[in-house]
């Protein structure tokens, strides 16, 4: 209110609230004119306004300060109907804009804090008018009179704070509770029109690290940068929110196309993990995809989140950098790795722990050169579980500095007794790297052992560069000090930085597996890329192993691209010690190349009991191994070429297939359409049966049971018709090899 007043130059000359002696002039209701000086000030100071209109409806009065700031100085709006120039803000957007104005005034109600936007031209301007109607002597309507403030801050102020509440500040992008919202009625709606959403959780992989190390600020600016590469990625397909952290979460309208959103998930883990520059600094990360489509695997928010925060978590435990789909058995998959984490705790001191050792050989002579320690796990319930699922879960939960330890304890002690003196090397994890006394630890085992240090190598992977460089050199420096050989694993896989290389004094590049398999296709260019590599290490005088060769096409290629050493199911797989100790007995220690001509990637050996219809029956079979393209079945009796049957895989999948060979009660079948990757290792279908498909058929809709297909067909199926083939027992496969 100040000012107000203050603006009468009476006011200010004569009462400056010293002089109590003047006598009081209290303002009265028949004092018009220093009641118009009031309202005149009142309207000066900008406080509110006045307007009234004629019968008509028609302005005739506006504060002479309002018009001036709307820039109707010249009275061009006096006459004009109040309608018109007052469009008050629509309820909802069907509502046409003016007509609630209009009604108001036609019926003669009273208004009171009506929002109106001024017909300005190139500026938002709000004001909240109130006004009555007004009536003479006679109760003849004579218009209305009313008064008005400007709202427009007010409002800003109001939209910022709403999209605050519904938008993440630092990216732009929506917020957990905008995101819930859309999901939300996305959902309900679709439920009446059977329509399908996606939804996808994504989680960085070393986010932290890199926030950790490189400041916040950076951490920030590099989630801005992915919040750009995601919607570049998804772009009018979907809404992308940020949830939290580096938790992101893309809603994807009306698709259930399993191949789609592979391939979407399989572009947005690689663009995400395409390095980043931020403020001259080079940070790379990655991110794990998890994905789950309703109404298949939930009806509501709740359990698609649910659903795709279970595909996420095995995403992260098959390893970063994938996606993985929503399915039943991750619930089962949930559980055991809880309890892979509470078992791991003790499988050291109960022995349940070894190391297995795998020749490298030389590509020329085939005779071994040194050796890989890989850790083995025999559970006592599950039998043996592979390292790629209990490293993982090792390093999150900092076990695996123990084992790290035992191990390097174990491997040093084992190596010092073989009958030859071969160089050994040792997966290191990053958590190990990541302590500052991790010399010291290898120094232990070294001086406890009794080996030479020139014989053990540390096989470290690219991740340890993300952290402090500096550190990272320190340390290699410290580990060369001791003596000891250091070799890149994995070369080529996460951040594949030629930078890394001339950085860290390396010895051995292993160039990964991926490299090796499908080098030989036509249309692959990972030979150049092995190639390439070769060279290079050639140039820095660094050896370089083939890993993971098995075909003999794969031994070719390797060796005639120059890779100087070769490790791969080709020459030996890992042994235990004893077995290991037995080959280096011999008096030549070389290997034989034994495999097959061609690696074949696609036919993978499975045991899983499916269902098969064929007519109207349902058979119970197993399925022996699995390709996109077909699969061996068992269970049957001589199946006549030709048959055409339909393989209920689960989970609502189902595959038409014709029967190519058949001997006895194994069939080959192929399908009719492909499958594709499921994100992780396995394949699934691109559609599956819709729950909205169970709900005609008279079931409550409900997301996906195990074995929805035989919950429809339960009633057609088997009812009293005679089955064609006969049905044999397949027995299960040995414990332990199903994981
Ligand atoms: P890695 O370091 O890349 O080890 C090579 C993996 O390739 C081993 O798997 C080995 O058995 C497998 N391999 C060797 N030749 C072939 C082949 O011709 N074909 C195929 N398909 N695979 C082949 P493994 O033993 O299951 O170990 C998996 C990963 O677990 C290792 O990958 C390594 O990252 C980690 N790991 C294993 N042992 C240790 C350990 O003691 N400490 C740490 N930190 N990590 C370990
Ligand atoms: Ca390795
Ligand atoms: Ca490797």
């Amino acid at each position: 209110m100040a000012g107000f007043f203050s603006r009468s130059p009476r006011t200010n000359a004569e009462d400056d609230g010293t002089s109590g002696d003047e006598p009081l002039r209290p303002i009265d209701a028949s004092d018009a004119a220093r009641r118009v000086e009031l309202l005149d000030s009142f309207e000066a100071a900008g406080l509110g306004w006045f307007w009234a209109t004629d019968a008509k409806g028609r302005l005739i009065y506006l504060s002479e300060n309002a018009a001036h700031t709307l820039g109707w100085t010249h009275g061009e709006t006096i006459g004009k109907p109040l309608g018109e120039l007052f469009i008050p803000e629509p309820l909802d957007a069907s509502e046409t804009a003016g007509r609630p104005l209009a009604f108001l005034l036609s019926a003669r109600h009273s208004i009171s804090q009506l929002n109106v936007r001024l017909a300005v031209e190139d500026q938002e301007v709000w004001w909240e008018i109130a006004g009555k109607p007004q009536f003479d002597d006679k109760q003849r309507f004579t218009g209305y009179r009313g008064s008005a403030k400007d709202v427009t801050a007010i409002r800003e102020g109001q939209q910022d704070a709403e999209r605050l509440a519904q938008y993440d500040s630092l990216t732009g992008l929506a917020n957990r509770h905008r995101m819930t919202e859309r999901l939300t009625s996305i959902l309900k709606a679709y439920r009446n029109s059977k329509r399908s959403c996606a939804l996808m959780m994504l989680d960085l992989d070393r986010f932290k690290q890199i926030n950790d190390t490189l400041g916040h600020p950076t951490g920030d600016e590099l989630l801005k940068q992915v919040a750009g590469r995601l919607g570049r990625i998804v772009g009018d397909k979907g809404e992308i929110g940020r949830l939290e952290g580096d938790e992101f979460q893309i809603v994807l309208p009306d698709i259930d196309d399993r191949g789609a959103l592979g391939e979407l998930g399989q572009r947005l883990v690689q663009m995400i993990s395409q390095p980043y520059s931020i403020n001259g600094a080079r940070a790379i990360i990655g991110t794990s995809i998890g994905v789950a489509v309703a109404p298949y695997d939930g009806l509501d928010t709740e359990e698609l989140v649910k659903a795709a925060d279970l595909a996420l978590h095995a995403a992260k435990g098959g390893g970063s950098g994938q996606y993985r789909f929503y399915s039943s058995d991750l619930q089962d998959g949930a559980k055991y790795r809880r309890q892979i984490e509470d078992d791991l705790r003790d499988a050291v001191e109960s022995g349940r722990i070894s190391m297995h050792y795998q020749p490298v050989v030389c590509t020329r002579t085939h005779r071994v050169k040194c050796c890989e320690a890989l850790m083995r796990w025999d559970h006592p319930d599950r039998g043996p579980i592979s390292p790629n699922v209990f490293i993982p879960v090792a390093e999150e939960t900092g076990i695996i500095r123990k084992m790290g330890e035992w191990a390097l304890n174990e491997v040093c002690h084992q190596a010092k007794a073989w009958p030859l003196d071969l160089p050994v090397a040792i997966n290191i994890s990053a958590v190990q790297f990541a302590h500052d006394d991790f010399p010291q630890v290898v120094q232990a085992a070294l001086s406890q052992s009794g080996l030479d240090p020139e014989r053990l190598e540390l096989e470290i992977t690219e991740s340890v560069f993300l952290g402090d460089a500096g550190r990272a050199q320190r340390l290699f420096g410290e580990l060369k000090e001791i003596g000891v050989k250091l070799a890149l694993d994995d070369f080529g896989t996460g951040y594949s930085s030629l930078s890394y290389l001339r950085k860290a004094p390396f010895d051995k590049i292993k160039i990964d597996q991926s490299f090796v398999r499908g080098a030989t296709e036509a249309e692959n260019n990972n030979a150049a890329i092995l190639s390439a590599i070769v060279g290079l290490a050639d140039a820095l005088d660094m050896e370089t192993v083939a890993e993971g060769v098995e075909a003999r096409d794969e031994l070719d290629l390797v060796t005639e691209r120059g890779a100087t050493l070769v490790q791969g199911y080709i020459f030996s797989r890992p042994m235990p010690n004893d077995e290991f100790i037995e080959d280096l007995q011999r008096s030549e220690p070389t290997y034989e190349p034994r495999g097959p001509a061609k690696y074949r990637a696609d036919r993978k050996s499975v045991f899983r009991r499916i269902g098969l219809i064929h007519e109207d029956s349902r058979y119970k079979v197993v399925m022996r191994n699995l390709s996109k393209t077909g699969a061996m079945i068992e269970g049957l009796l001589e199946v006549p070429l030709g048959t055409e049957v339909v393989l209920d895989l689960g989970g609502g999948q189902l595959v038409v297939a014709t029967v190519r060979r058949s001997k006895g009660s194994v069939q080959g079948v192929e399908f009719e359409t492909s499958l594709i990757s499921d994100g992780a290792e396995g394949l699934c279908t691109r559609h599956r049966v819709s729950p909205y498909q169970i709900e005609a058929a008279g079931r409550p809709l409900a997301a996906l049971p195990h074995d929805p297909y035989a919950l429809i067909m339960s009633e057609r199926l088997n009812s009293g018709a005679r089955k064609k083939f006969v049905e044999v027992e397949v027995g299960n496969p040995k414990p332990g090899t199903g994981y």
